[in-house]
């Protein structure tokens, strides 16, 4: 082909490629279009309260090599999109979990405290689950702490301090949120029925009333049928994961399961916040094995999602996290290591109680011979006695009680250092960066840095 050929034919591709330009653009974007681009029928948004990134990385550690499976987060990370997340507030720069859970649920920066209301504390923002409810798809709400807690509470309820619990059962029971499930039935309950109420009503007559097929324990759960559930099954926070086989508490996995086959009855669609409650609880406490654990069970729940979604391919899911909870660090040596040993893996599996369970046998004024008793019963570690007596001195929490305020917990965990090989920054939040991983139609703008407010707009395009 000559020079002049060659130029007299660029009009005529000029005018062809015109022409097909509408066609040619329809077929790049059938090219490019993936499970990630389109609209969500269902919005699946999981919450590991306090989960950084060192609780994923000891949970992936012990998944890996002590249960012998990596986690589902980590399916989903591979099938989908990661970003990191960063948290900051309209007032601070760590974050507690209203302030965060209002920026994920409403869009818009929140002050401590408040439960999706504007810095004015009286103005209620709208939130992702009042939009979708308005629009009659389904909506649920699942957490291992209270379902009157802050996270869950700022997906349906507006309060100026988190602390009115009372008011947020009541206001979600009115928001007809299908299905609620967590603890702290105490915010159900009026004082004469064990509740803390000081209206004198009793909400689950209520909530029965009002059409809720109310459950208690694990079998009533999985007996249930209705269409609305309300599963209150601790009068306070559910139940440890580590604690839990003695009990009639479902798993958040047992929870998810339910509420999405509850949910998936409404042709339009659903949106749905579990919440693994109770990392953040673990976390704060500086116990290593209640707090992986905990994460175990967050990812199985997670798993049940993404098996939903596997079927469901119209489901959008993300996991992220709220804040970062003790700036856990996984250390390197143990006492008299010469090279890098790390997290003692064997020794988190051997543990058989939470912290909180260890503090009750620990009581008020603990011996050092009751410490070396309860460490050795409940962690299957022989510590010294001049380690026993750093934790009955509570030496720790003397040192920076602002950021260490549990009794003999955090000067446990201290001297535990050496041995479990996991070190806390504090007990209280951190503003460390997150994860957020999603799957599905939608998902594709979770990369690269994202700010949680930016979890909304996600959540929102994808079901519009
Ligand atoms: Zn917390």
């Amino acid at each position: 082909m000559t020079r002049r050929t060659q130029s007299s034919l660029v009009p005529v591709l000029l005018v062809v490629g015109l022409l097909f330009a509408p066609m040619l653009s329809g077929c790049a974007t059938m090219a490019t279009r993936d499970a990630s681009s389109g609209k969500a029928k269902n919005v699946i948004l999981f919450i590991g309260d306090g989960m950084g990134p060192s609780h994923f990385g000891a949970a992936w550690l012990y998944s890996n090599r002590v249960l012998g499976k990596n986690l589902k987060m980590v399916e989903l990370m591979n099938a989908g999109h990661t970003a990191y997340l960063v948290n900051d507030t309209a007032d601070a720069t760590v974050t507690e979990s209203a302030a965060a859970a209002g920026q994920i649920a409403t869009g818009q920066r929140m002050t401590a405290r408040a439960i999706s209301m504007a810095a004015d504390g009286k103005t209620p923002v709208r939130t992702i689950m009042e939009t979708v409810k308005s629009k009659g798809l389904a909506t649920g709400l699942v957490t291992t702490s209270g379902i009157t807690d802050a996270t869950p509470a700022a997906f349906a309820a507006h309060v100026a301090h988190r602390s009115d619990e009372a008011s947020v059962a009541d206001q979600e029971l009115k928001a007809g949120v299908d299905v609620l499930m967590g603890g702290r039935k105490q915010f159900f309950l009026p004082e004469v029925s064990a509740g803390v109420r000081k209206d004198d009503r009793n909400l689950l007559d209520e909530a029965e009333a009002a059409g809720y097929t109310v459950v208690s324990d694990a079998e009533e759960l999985s007996a249930a049928t209705g269409s609305k559930i309300l599963g209150l099954f601790n009068m306070g926070n559910m139940v440890y994961e580590i604690d839990r086989a003695s009990t009639m508490e479902p798993s958040l996995a047992d929870m998810t399961s339910k509420t999405l086959s509850v949910l998936s009855r409404n042709p339009r669609g659903f949106f749905a916040m579990i919440e693994g409650g109770r990392i953040d609880h673990a976390a704060h406490r500086n116990d290593a094995a209640g707090m992986i654990r905990e994460v175990v069970a967050f990812d199985e729940a997670v798993g049940v999602g993404l098996e939903f979604a596997r079927r469901n391919p119209d489901t959008l899911v993300i996991v992220t996290a709220d804040h970062d909870t003790a700036g856990v660090a996984l250390i390197g040596h143990s006492k008299d290591s010469k090279e890098y040993v790390g997290i003692d893996l064997a020794a988190i599996g051997k543990v058989t109680a939470s912290f909180e369970v260890i503090a009750g046998q620990l009581g008020k004024n603990p011996t050092p011979e009751r410490i070396k008793q309860v460490t050795k019963e409940y962690l299957g570690i022989q510590i010294t006695d001049d380690e026993a007596k750093t934790v009955a001195n509570d030496t720790i929490r003397k040192l920076d009680p602002a950021n260490y305020s549990y009794p003999y917990l955090h000067s446990l965990a201290f001297v535990l250092r050496p041995y479990l090989r996991v070190g806390w920054g504090s007990q209280t939040h951190t503003a460390s960066p997150l994860w957020a991983f999603g799957l599905g139609p939608g998902s594709a703008p979770l990369k690269g840095l994202v700010h949680n407010t930016q979890v909304f707009d996600i959540m929102k395009t994808a079901m519009e």
